[in-house]
């Protein structure tokens, strides 16, 4: 073979790899520690390489809007269906159309417009002082605006977009007005100005300072494994409501497709892997929270904390609500 035909063969056989296994990059809200692991399987079982930036979603959110076009992200990975609405509401992610992503997240967990995919279940959900709380006097969230319940409730602040969440899905249950009484139930309960994070609520709910706070499970988790003397509990609030739809609040990590995708098949086929069994429980685990993929288990230490009926109003109410939920929040005082 001569020298001219021996060289083109190799790059022949150079651009056939390149694209068989064109990387796909992530721009990421779930930190390193969390995601890497994830990625370097896929690698692994896939040979297509995944580069990813990681960093806070509105610094994420802000540098795709400003690379339009150019942008080198073909996957948006966030937690909070509020930032996941917020993406596609400004055209940053694309539909896509797969049926392995049909059947392996729930319906009121992923994008009815299919935009965005939640890949694990994060539940915003009571946590009491078993010292000083009966299981039997907690119910609802709806409860805890009760006068019953004056000087003994923490919360973290609302400026936090997990709250903002929490009372935009209890607009869409509830209407603007209903809603609004009870956040402002809540405020008039509260035993302590808010707090900077849900660590530090629980925190002064162990100590006494109040008897319940709503925290995301991951947060009560990591706590838990940490100090697991501290007298607390997970209550599931919403369990026996005649409303069909009525349980535990629940938001997502999840994923879509960029608009400007060099490579959205490649992007596509990565949600996908990250939606399925083999990869669900490495996904959730991580960070004790449950997989979306209803045919996959949760964590030993998650699953200690028993089964919970979701509420299901899907979740995108968590974005096109935020701002009349932020409104709704400063009306009625809750810092
Ligand atoms: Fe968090």
């Amino acid at each position: 073979m001569n020298k001219f035909l021996k060289k083109m063969l190799f790059l022949l056989a150079c651009s056939v790899g390149v694209a068989m296994a064109q990387p796909v990059v992530v721009y990421s809200a779930r930190n390193e520690q969390l995601i890497k692991p994830l990625f370097d399987l896929y690698t692994q079982e896939t040979g297509v390489k995944v580069q990813f930036i990681t960093g806070s979603e509105g610094p994420l959110l802000a540098r795709l809007r400003a690379e339009g076009k150019s942008t080198p992200a073909d996957v948006l990975l966030t937690v909070d269906a509020g930032n996941l609405w917020q993406a596609a509401n400004e055209g940053l992610l694309r539909p896509i159309n797969s049926a392995s992503l049909q059947a392996n997240v729930p319906a009121h967990l992923r994008d009815p417009g299919n935009a965005w995919f939640g890949l694990s279940v994060r539940a915003r959900t009571l946590v009491y002082n078993t010292q000083r709380v009966k299981p039997a006097e907690l119910s609802t969230y709806e409860y805890l605006a009760q006068p019953q319940w004056r000087g003994r409730l923490c919360l973290r602040t609302s400026k936090k977009v997990y709250n903002q969440s929490l009372v935009a899905m209890l607009i869409a249950e509830h209407g603007e007005a209903k809603a609004e009484d009870i956040v402002k139930g809540w405020v008039a309960n509260l035993a302590a100005p808010v707090f900077a994070d849900d660590t530090k609520a629980m925190e002064a709910v162990a100590s006494g300072q109040c008897d319940v706070t709503l925290v995301n499970t991951y947060y009560f988790g990591r706590l838990q494994a940490k100090s697991p003397q501290l007298p607390i509990a997970i209550f599931w609030p919403n369990q026996n409501v005649a409303n069909k739809q009525a349980g535990v609040h629940v938001n997502i990590s999840g994923a879509g497709v960029t608009t400007h995708a060099k490579n959205p098949a490649g992007g596509q086929k990565l949600i996908e892997w990250l939606a399925s069994a083999k990869a669900q429980s490495l996904f959730a685990d991580s960070n004790l929270e449950y997989p979306v993929n209803p045919s996959v288990k949760p964590a030993a230490a998650v699953a200690a904390w028993g089964n919970f009926k979701h509420n299901d109003i899907n979740v995108k109410e968590a974005g096109s609500r935020q701002a009349q939920a932020v409104k709704l929040m400063d009306r009625a005082r809750y810092n």
